[in-house]
């Protein structure tokens, strides 16, 4: 572009400071794209690529978007990992051809993205950092459309899985590292890191719906001193101590990275981020990634047609509500008394017609979270506005509500609303009734409210009524009855005469237009008026704008007191929704107590319950550190064990979270952490079989399960051999049961009869099955958890009832009986031998059904010298042999 024009130098020279970006340069009334950004933006937003100076000898590619609905198209880019830069006009394109002075407004990235239309209203958007210093990993998480923030730190030893972890519950969208930890995240999340700064195009892991953009930054943002500077000026405090990150410099690091990367990207001081929070993790039950799929907890990102926990669950009204729950369910609580105060709260909500009333007030609430964040990142619209008044509004009348209600939780809700009357009076003295959604357009400013505009709105109404009266006065003067005075955007104000009556055009007018049918004039005295008309109304543009960013700049004043409001909301829209699911669904309250014992009386799995054809049938479960901490479930296929497992581990979850539970009665200890190994994931793309993710799952917790801990094994072993399988199956079952430093409460659902023996053996374990019953060959399954261990697998009962051929079926019997006749007794007695030395020795074994069938016939076949056999013999042996091969 040597011989750029003045416009495209203006280009390269601001896309200089943003190689990384798709820079979207304002042109009038698109968005232009240029050069290898266009050659991008044409492929990945499907808009046709043209280009600038065609005819030269380098013609430039080039695509645009009309401004107006820009957001569709950058929210593509963005979801795809792009970073997007807005270059704006930065004054008013004059009249004259001077060059419009033009400047980044801000820059989008997966993880700072706040405008309403690249982000789910209903869900966090959450940009992360990671920072290693010496033993210690530092994380932070900030919601920059809401001003949530949070630190934490991780020993260095527990990094790969604890970061992992922790990162997965969050479900960043972005995160921020700098190359010292390269290897370390690529590793850790699974994905190759292209080269160079703010990877953001080619970021992210296409085979993980959890995985975050990841974002390489320089070093410097992760600098401790000024790190901690940015964020005690920003903070306004001279030490991070209150927030609980003194002497946490891998945290303060991240904390830092996230802060000053959020306000570059937003080219804003984003004073909405208020304040940090450090998050102990033994303060909570954090689920990972893996607990939380394999629960079903939320959502798939994507279009899955599963349900899940939070399509039973969630019936928030506000949108802040909706996403308190979703952290709510991520990290339930660990300390009775929280969790009883939340418990409380919902109890007290039980009134269906005080509830009702809340809620329905609830629904007047705008995104007052979010509303806060635009505030303070200059992008609050003068419909926010109103919207802000309308919902504090409410607030006297609802907290006349809560008065009524007995709780403590309740009662702090109440302390913390502001309905500040005098910003609620300002707004709706000044902002008009129904204003336009653009602070730059005109109307937003009511009548009455400022002198000096009602005046400039006078003179352009008075110039208006003198234009409107010239088409009158000129039709009588000329005779020309079809003359008329229009009005468009490029030319202004006109005269126009049709065709057929330019004979009657008098000498004044002056020719502006010609039409196919018409001509357009104008007359002294028009373009007089007509200044006169576009004087007052740019005056009046420029007054409104200045107007209303002063009631904004005052409604941001109190943007502590709003947050306050939209958290005590969301809290309230929260527990109102915990009990209204309680009182639809049947749910209980649970006790929740510091000691060992989990008790459930006719516990229901949430999900299926609500989303099943059939009768749900209800199951008991009990557990305690002592006499019945190893349950070992058996019975058929589809018989309901994995339906039971998870039910348990969702009541845990729902109980400590603070919500009612799907029982009759439940008595729930604390629980650490939730551990599920549940079905086949084959993870493709690591390359790791079904097999090894099981095992490297399986080793994770029983490095970790403590004796708080709840673990859910549902099938262990069944990837491998069937002898492999059973002997790992066992080993891990006790040393479940046995090691001191775990002995977690554990339901294991297994197909493996033999395990069965386990709880003959072990003083903790016991054996259920799922009832079933078996009539002329169909199963019945009952769906009931009986004390017992299953009498047969009924496996090929359910092969039957799957439709498998009846050939099929009657060989798998004879099979079936063979092997159990002739073989299994004397394989199954070598087994259990070799299972108590593997159970020492973590020793896998080398023999499998088949092979043992065939060392039995090589066996004997071996005992037998063919000479000393008559041919009537050896005939006899080979097809006594045969037969037990076939
Ligand atoms: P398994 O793990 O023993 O193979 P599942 O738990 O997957 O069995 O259950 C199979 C199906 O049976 C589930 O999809 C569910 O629809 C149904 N089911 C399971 N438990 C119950 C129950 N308690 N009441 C009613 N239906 C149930």
């Amino acid at each position: 572009m040597e011989n750029a024009t003045p416009m495209l130098r203006q280009y390269l020279d601001i896309k200089k400071s943003h190689p990384d970006a798709l820079l979207f340069f304002r042109l009038g009334d698109f968005y232009e794209l240029f050069d290898e950004d266009a050659i991008i933006g044409s492929r990945e937003l499907g808009i046709t690529l043209t280009a600038r100076q065609k005819d030269s000898a380098r013609p430039i590619p080039m695509c645009g978007v009309p401004y107006h609905s820009a957001s569709g198209y950058i929210a593509k880019l963005v979801k795809r990992g792009y970073r997007v830069a807005i270059c704006e006009q930065a004054e008013p394109a004059g009249k004259s051809t001077k060059l419009v002075r033009r400047e980044v407004v801000r820059v989008i990235t997966p993880g700072t993205a706040v405008d309403s239309q690249l982000i789910a209203d209903r869900e966090a958007c959450i940009l992360a950092a990671i920072f290693r210093e010496r033993e210690c990993f530092g994380l932070a998480f900030l919601d920059v459309s809401t001003g949530d923030f949070f630190a934490t730190e991780i020993a260095a030893a527990d990094g790969k899985r604890t970061v992992r972890e922790i990162v997965d519950n969050f479900s960043p969208r972005e995160l921020l590292f700098s190359s010292h930890l390269d290897a370390f995240i690529a590793e850790t999340f699974q994905v190759s890191l292209p080269d160079g700064l703010f990877s953001g195009s080619t970021s992210g892991s296409p085979n993980s719906a959890l995985s975050p953009a990841f974002t390489r930054v320089e070093s410097t943002y992760f600098e401790f001193g000024a790190g901690l500077r940015l964020l005690t000026e920003h903070f306004g405090t001279s030490s991070l101590a209150g927030f609980g990150l003194d002497g946490r410099r891998a945290a303060t690091a991240a904390s830092a990275a996230c802060l000053r990367y959020a306000r570059e990207t937003q080219k804003s001081a984003a004073d909405h981020i208020s304040s940090i929070r450090y998050l102990d993790l033994a303060d909570q039950m954090v689920l990972d990634g893996l607990t939380l799929r394999n629960l079903d907890i939320f959502p798939e990102r994507g279009d899955s047609p599963r349900r899940c926990l939070l399509d039973v669950l969630d019936e928030t009204i506000t949108a802040m509500g909706a996403r308190l729950l979703r952290a709510w369910i991520s990290r339930p609580l660990v300390k009775v008394d929280e969790i009883d105060t939340r418990l409380s709260a919902v109890e007290a909500l039980g009134d269906s017609i005080l509830r009702s009333a809340v809620r329905s007030e609830l629904k007047e609430m705008s995104d007052l979270e979010r509303l806060a964040g635009r505030l303070n990142l200059g992008s609050a619209s003068p419909r926010d506005l109103v919207a802000l008044s309308r919902s504090l509004a409410v607030i006297p009348r609802l907290c006349k509500r809560l008065s009524e209600i007995e709780s403590e939780l309740i009662r702090l809700v109440a302390q913390a609303l502001a309905d500040l009357p005098d910003l609620r009076q300002l707004i709706s003295d000044s902002i008009a009734d129904d204003p336009p959604n653009s602070a730059n357009e005109s109307g937003v400013i009511r009548d009455g409210f400022n002198s000096d505009l009602d005046q400039l709105r006078l003179l352009a109404r008075e110039g208006k009524q003198a234009i409107a009266a010239i088409e009158e006065k000129e039709r009588r003067q000329t005779g020309i009855n079809s003359l008329k005075v229009r009005y468009n955007n490029v030319f202004g104000y006109c005269i126009e005469v049709p065709r057929t009556q330019l004979s009657k055009v008098p000498e004044n007018y002056e020719r502006k237009q010609t039409l196919a049918n018409a001509e357009r004039y104008t007359t002294r005295e028009l373009k007089e008026l007509e200044q006169r008309v576009t004087g007052a109304e740019e005056s009046a543009l420029r007054l409104e704008a200045e107007l209303f960013a002063g009631i904004v700049e005052t409604a941001r004043r109190a943007t502590p007191q709003i947050q306050n409001t939209a958290k005590a909301i969301a809290t309230l829209d929260v527990l109102a929704n915990f009990a209204d699911v309680a009182a639809r669904r049947r749910y209980v309250r649970p006790k929740i107590h510091d000691g060992d014992e989990l008790n459930i009386r006719g516990g229901r799995h949430p999900i299926v319950e609500a989303f099943t054809q059939e009768r749900f049938v209800p199951n008991g479960t009990f557990l305690n550190n002592t006499s019945d901490r190893l349950l070992i479930i058996t019975g058929a296929n589809m018989g309901g064990k994995s339906t039971l497992l998870r039910q348990v581990a969702l009541i845990q979850i729902l109980g400590q979270a603070g919500c009612f539970v799907p029982a009759e009665s439940a008595v729930l200890p604390i629980v650490d952490r939730i551990w599920t190994r549940v079905g086949a994931s084959d993870d493709l793309a690591s390359g790791r079989s079904t097999f090894m993710v099981e095992m490297t799952e399986t080793a994770t917790i029983l490095h970790n399960a403590t004796d708080r801990s709840l673990v859910i094994l549902d099938e262990i072993g069944r990837g491998t051999s069937t002898f492999d399988g059973l002997s790992i199956a066992w080993a891990v079952a006790e040393y479940l049961h046995e090691s001191s430093r775990h002995r977690a409460k554990t339901l294991f659902a297994t197909h493996y009869h033999e395990l069965t023996e386990l709880a003959e053996h072990l003083e903790g374990a016991r054996n259920y099955q799922m009832a079933a019953s078996e009539n002329e060959g169909q199963v019945v399954f009952l769906h009931k958890m009986v004390e017992g261990k299953a009498s047969k697998s009924y496996g090929i009962a359910v092969a039957r009832l799957a439709g498998l051929p009846a050939d099929v079926i009657a060989r798998a019997e004879d099979v079936l009986q063979r092997l159990e006749k002739y073989e299994l007794a004397v394989f199954s007695e070598n087994a259990r031998n070799a299972f108590s030395a593997a159970a020492g020795r973590n020793a896998a074994i080398q023999f499998s059904l088949f092979e043992a069938t065939n060392r039995s016939a090589v066996e004997e076949l071996l005992k037998y010298d063919p000479e000393s056999l008559t041919d009537a013999e050896c005939r006899e042996l080979l097809t006594r042999v045969r037969k037990r091969l076939i």
